[in-house]
């Protein structure tokens, strides 16, 4: 990898971030706030939230196996992923590479920040070749990004090829482990140590069943972590959302019965899809949701729609044409699409 430093844009590296009145004053237990400008009334809610998240950092941490220090935390890991755009690329100068397809954001983030999304086709298992990504960087390619298990393709990446990318890679690898919690493959969480430019992303939208309180979790070294926390807006995890975070943490038990009871329902569903006349083909999936080619896509898509059962249509997306991306539900939602489908002609 080359030097931190080396990666970063110089104004960032530069940067005296904002300091924000809770930053300021450390170590005192205060009981007078007169410093924020904020109204005295309607507590909770009228104080700033903890700019550095450390209550739930402190408690995520031992979950998560990582020290406090590896963890950011921001509004979506769709934040995680523009901030890095931020804090690495020069617009109209460096680029990033990426595998095709994958999540949007990706490209949105670089669209938005002006700089060069590089795509690398998957093969036709949906794999991608570490030599191939590679060939396309160049001395301005700051980031590859990477999601195992893939969205919309459903299937983890190869260890080997992930690996490869890491060791042989200059600059920064984000892996987006969105769904890796359905998935019997490990999480490279156990690998920061080993690998300084790996930055894995994870989210509380899907296992953790909180896409409504806008949570995601990046983990890297405390440098670069240093750097997506000094660009970051000072409060942009609010309040409500910490408290919330810290109580489905207590409740992890619960997020395993859910991952267990999805992971029975995905594989009810693609049997149950087996047997319609209308899929023609299920892509295996490590993920809350799979892949299926259907015999026609916008069909089935609108009929479904007109039933009031919504599914991704993925028909325009590289390598996924006729293909619908289908979320596992519970049991009455699942049989609800199941019976749409077998009525379908
Ligand atoms: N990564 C992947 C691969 C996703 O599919 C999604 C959401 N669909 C996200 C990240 C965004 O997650 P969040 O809700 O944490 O912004």
């Amino acid at each position: 990898m080359k030097a931190l430093k080396e990666l970063t844009r110089p104004n960032i590296w530069d940067l005296k971030p904002y300091s924000s009145v809770r930053d300021e004053y450390k170590g005192v237990e205060a009981s007078v706030f007169l410093d924020a400008n904020e109204n005295p009334y309607n507590g909770p809610h009228n104080r700033y939230p903890d700019p550095m998240q450390r209550d739930l950092k402190a408690a995520l941490a031992p979950i998560k196996k990582v020290a406090p220090e590896n963890i950011f935390l921001g509004n979506g890991s769709d934040e995680a992923i523009d901030l890095v755009f931020r804090a690495f690329c020069e617009p109209a100068e460096d680029n990033v590479v990426a595998i095709d397809p994958t999540y949007g954001m990706y490209q949105v983030c670089a669209d938005v920040n002006n700089v060069d999304y590089r795509k690398v086709l998957l093969n036709e298992d949906f794999q991608f070749s570490a030599d191939q990504l590679l060939a396309v960087t160049d001395e301005h390619t700051k980031l590859i990004f990477l999601c195992s298990p893939n969205n919309p393709t459903g299937n983890n990446f190869l260890r080997e090829e992930i690996e490869k990318v890491l060791n042989e890679f200059e600059g920064l690898v984000i892996l987006d482990e969105a769904y890796n919690d359905f998935s019997d493959e490990p999480s490279f969480l156990t690998k920061l140590d080993k690998y300084p430019n790996l930055i894995v992303l994870q989210t509380f939208s899907k296992a953790w069943g909180c896409a409504a309180i806008r949570l995601g979790m990046a983990f890297a070294s405390p440098e670069i972590i240093g750097l997506l926390s000094k660009i970051k807006y000072p409060y942009n995890v609010n309040q409500l959302t910490q408290k919330q975070a810290i109580e489905m943490l207590h409740r992890y038990y619960e997020v395993e019965r859910w991952v267990e009871t999805l992971i029975k329902e995905r594989a009810y569903l693609e049997e149950s899809f087996v047997a319609l006349s209308c899929v023609e083909k299920i892509y295996p999936s490590d993920a809350n949701f799979f892949l299926t080619k259907v015999s026609d896509a916008k069909a089935i898509y609108n009929y479904l729609v007109a039933k009031g059962i919504i599914v991704r249509n993925r028909n325009s997306i590289a390598l996924c044409k006729d293909c619908l991306r289908v979320t596992v539900g519970t049991r009455v939602e699942n049989d609800r699409l199941i019976e749409a489908l077998q009525q379908y002609k």
